[in-house]
């Protein structure tokens, strides 16, 4: 597509290039600390999107060390040299800890090494320390350049000319510990590393009945430790910014031997590496261990996982947050004025922005002084309301108080699975049991689906029998995707029989519908005038009223390392091209994600109508490209995307017109992106959501207490999802409006905001919206 293409989106490239043009600029891209998983994808969008705009792309190899030293440190990238990088975890371009850009001294050198190249626009992707030397470059800027006049190594006008330098971050850190952004690039991958192992352990622990205690990273954050926490159901977690309360000790051991007694036959202890005690004295694993063993007397052994969490191929989420984060730093180097302060590129909830790079430091800085004088309540509060929200989340569903001490509603509170399983249903039938159980309710399982509802299939769950559930795939309580329609009757007389109160239907598109179903039939069933609350539970994510449903992103792992593997088979061969099939029915979310994060040079979905011109186009694109020194294509197509133009007619397509450059192969990936294991991801959005729909389950109760409420408005039959970073609970019969029933799915789907991105980083020149703040529409609904 190009500016004068009919097609290309009204005005919006032309205006973008207008406002945007990178002509006679040069960008310098460097990673410094630490590495982290996805630093390759956003190097790999810097360099691309770089491009793009015109403007000159330098690689500084080995962190500040390299722009120090210059010389074959600074190179310019060309499109090709970040290609095949999406995948590969660590930093292709080096990263290094170098003393001399702590110095003046080494900064005047490395001011000078940029000018050489007329670099005055630099892209740095680290942790906080490694920003604060970007910052502080800066703002001596001018002064260097002075100085290099005045010592004769650049003229008067070089110093006009490269007057200012902009400065961009990215935080490539896996603990996670950056103020101001949700999620750093590499913690999602730290944490697929982690649970890969705590899954491995479980096992292992089980046979012998063994305590586990697992020593993760983070020094000052306990991000990851509580993370896993919550994601593998945890005994117990020692974080540096909650230290446990005096008298943790035995507390510990009562709480083992008490899941010891539950039949428990493995003990997990999480440990961050900083973690500390309320005195500041460090809480080690070998002192958690030697503690075990004298007082309890059980077999137990440390595991430290140490660089195994840095290492690996990056999570399908780093790599769509490192491209989308690496697109935005570009703009953001762009529109940079003299007077725009560094700024860092960071995620909150489901929009990248631009913070002040030094507030955001600051704020770091102020959790270590928090932790360092005792405040660990200021300290939990500055790591942010997902931090707290996460802790509050594990004490709730990680120890029960005893029967005596809960105030029975005498309220019975139902939970069901609908539709296909997705990975995090587990998870979240758990966090539904044991909340429900804490807020004094009796938790009814229902087995099959509204298949097995009808059949009476309904039993009482308890606490203990949801243990080990988070990590479990599929759907434990049976899931069916018969809709409730013609079993109402039987329905109805179940929900009478067992005094059903409230139901939590969790489920994809047929969760939704059975929900509009039942709210419709209330008129006909009393029985139905309930709370009933929708939670999305699907691979598709096509359920309206969020703008992300559980299993989603198991899935999106599934189909990016699939695609990493097919890629992979072809090494050493011809040039090939590999067309892929993605579930998803009518919903392109799959394909259109999973090609971002996979690289693909195209991707067909049903939401953006393709012709045989676009098919021509993309096969020619290709055929170009595969003259360059790319030997692998990947092209992705949701399963609907198009009645007539089907897997096997886009492969002939490809095959036929390829001849001579690339050989085509193709895949059905099936029923595989079901995923096995629940990412980290969704075993946390399942305990999450699932609680906060028994929160609202609960006052909803509440409401009704002996009053003997019938429930017969349109806020009682709610789909709870996440928009903007909130959590909504919205009636089904407002979301009515908003779907497409034959297509099954939502009218607005978010993440089509994200298709140019794709294009852009496989070399299209497709059109690129910018929204009015400046900024990238980016949706990204992590945290909760
Ligand atoms: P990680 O989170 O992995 O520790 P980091 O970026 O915080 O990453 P640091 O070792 O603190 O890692 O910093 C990396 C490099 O950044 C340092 O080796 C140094 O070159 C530079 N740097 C850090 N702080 C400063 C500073 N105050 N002034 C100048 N340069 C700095």
């Amino acid at each position: 597509m190009d500016a004068d293409d009919s097609r290309a989106p009204k005005g919006s490239l032309r205006k973008f290039l207008e406002h945007l043009s990178g002509a006679g600029k040069a960008i310098g891209v460097l990673t410094s600390g630490g590495d982290a998983q996805g630093m390759n994808a956003a190097v790999r969008a810097v360099v691309r999107m770089g491009i793009y705009v015109g403007a000159k792309v330098y690689f500084i190899y080995e962190g500040y060390q390299g722009m120090v030293d210059g010389g074959a440190n600074i190179a310019e990238a060309d499109w090709e040299s970040v290609s095949s990088i999406l995948q590969v975890g660590g930093t292709i371009i080096g990263s290094a800890r170098c003393q001399a850009f702590r110095t003046r001294e080494g900064r005047l050198k490395a001011a000078c090494n940029l000018l050489q190249r007329g670099i005055t626009n630099l892209c740095v992707i680290g942790g906080d320390g490694s920003l604060t030397g970007a910052n502080l470059f800066r703002k001596e800027w001018s002064g260097l350049l002075e100085e290099l006049a005045r010592n004769g190594q650049i003229d008067k006008e070089a110093v006009q000319k490269y007057a200012y330098l902009n400065v961009v971050g990215m935080v490539g850190s896996i603990d996670n510990d950056f103020c101001g952004t949700d999620m750093t690039i590499g913690t999602d991958s730290a944490l697929h590393r982690i649970i890969e192992v705590i899954d491995a352990i479980m096992t292992t622990a089980q046979s012998h009945q063994r305590t586990f205690v697992l020593e993760v990273m983070g020094r000052h954050c306990g991000y990851l430790a509580l993370v896993s926490a919550l994601a593998c159901g945890a005994d117990w977690v020692f974080l540096p910014e909650s230290p446990p309360e005096q008298g943790w000790e035995e507390q510990m051991c009562v709480k083992l031997s008490e899941n010891r007694a539950r039949k428990k036959r493995l003990n997990i202890i999480i440990v961050a590496e900083g973690a500390i005690d309320t005195q500041n004295k460090p809480i080690t694993s070998e002192k958690i261990k030697e503690l075990v063993v004298s007082q309890l007397g059980y077999d137990t052994r440390v595991t430290i996982l140490g660089h195994v969490q840095r290492g690996g191929t990056p999570s399908a989420f780093d790599r769509i947050l490192a491209s989308r984060m690496g697109v935005e730093a570009v703009i953001a180097l762009l529109e940079a004025t003299p007077d725009t302060p560094a700024c860092v590129v960071s995620l909150n909830g489901n929009h990248a922005v631009r913070l002040p790079l030094m507030e955001c430091v600051q704020m770091t800085q102020d959790v270590q002084k928090a932790m360092d004088e005792r405040r660990f309540q200021d300290a939990v509060r500055l790591r942010g309301r997902s931090f707290a929200g996460n802790l509050n989340t594990y004490k709730r569903l990680a120890i029960k108080l005893p029967d005596d001490q809960i105030p029975k509603t005498n309220c019975n509170v139902a939970v069901i699975n609908v539709g296909a399983p997705a990975a995090g249903m587990n998870a979240a039938v758990r966090s539904a049991v044991r909340v429900g159980i804490a807020d004094g309710h009796r938790m009814l399982a229902i087995y099959d689906g509204f298949d097995g509802f009808a059949k009476g299939q309904i039993k009482e769950i308890g606490w203990t029998d949801v243990g080990g559930w988070t990590g479990q795939g599929g759907s434990i309580l049976g899931t069916k995707r018969i809709l409730p329609g013609k079993y109402l009757e039987e329905i109805a007389t179940q929900m009478r029989t067992h005094s059903i109160n409230a139901l939590l239907i969790i489920g994809g598109f047929e969760a939704y519908k059975s929900a509009c179903d039942m709210a419709e039939a209330r008129g006909r069933h009393q029985e139905l005038c309930i709370p009933l609350c929708v939670v999305p539970a699907t691979i598709s994510n096509n359920v309206p009223g969020t703008e992300i449903s559980l299993g989603a992103d198991t899935s999106l792992n599934v189909i990016v390392q699939t695609c990493d593997r097919i890629k992979q088979s072809a090494s050493g061969t011809k040039r090939r091209v590999f067309i892929i099939e993605t579930m998803g029915g009518y919903c392109g979310y799959l394909a259109n994600m999973g090609g971002l994060a996979a690289g693909a040079d195209a991707a067909y979905i049903f939401e953006e109508p393709f012709d045989i011109r676009d098919l021509q186009s993309n096969v020619e694109h290709l055929t170009e490209k595969m003259k360059t020194t790319i030997q692998r294509g990947l092209v992705l197509r949701n399963e609907s995307c198009s009645e007539n133009y089907t897997t096997d007619f886009i492969y002939q397509l490809y095959s036929e017109e390829g001849k001579g450059v690339f050989d085509c192969r193709k895949n059905v990936l099936g029923h595989m992106q079901q995923g096995g294991a629940p990412s980290p991801f969704d075993r946390n959005f399942g305990t999450k959501i699932s609680a906060r729909a028994m929160e609202w389950i609960t006052a909803k109760l509440k409401e009704a207490r002996g009053r003997g409420k019938k429930f017969t408005t349109d806020d009682s039959v709610c789909v709870l999802g996440i928009s903007k970073r909130n959590v909504i609970f919205q009636p089904v019969a407002e979301l009515k409006q908003q779907t497409d029933f034959e297509h099954r799915i939502p009218k607005e789907q978010w993440w089509l905001k994200l298709r140019p991105l794709m294009k852009i980083l496989a070399k299209y020149k497709a059109s690129y919206d910018v929204s009015d703040s400046g900024q990238l529409e980016h949706v990204q609904p992590w945290s909760v």
